[in-house]
């Protein structure tokens, strides 16, 4: 699993920090800031209601083996 952001999109709402806090930090202002970019599987439930949740839609997850 790899996180990607798509940082012209993300407008620093702070949806996906409130659902999943291990990976993602948004700085006051700022955009946001992937903590753990290959997190584990047990963090996926979390990182998918981030990505729905967010509201510009910068958040993508991608099936990978790296
Ligand atoms: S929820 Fe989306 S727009 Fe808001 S900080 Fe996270 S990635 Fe950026």
């Amino acid at each position: 699993m790899k996180i990607i952001a798509d940082l012209d999109l993300c407008q620093g709402h702070a949806a996906c920090q409130a659902e999943a806090p291990e990976v993602f930090t948004v700085p006051k202002h700022g955009h946001v800031e992937i903590l753990d970019p290959n997190p584990s599987p047990d963090a996926r439930a979390a990182i998918e209601l981030a990505v729905r949740y967010c509201p510009t839609r910068a958040l993508s997850v991608t099936d990978g083996d790296d």
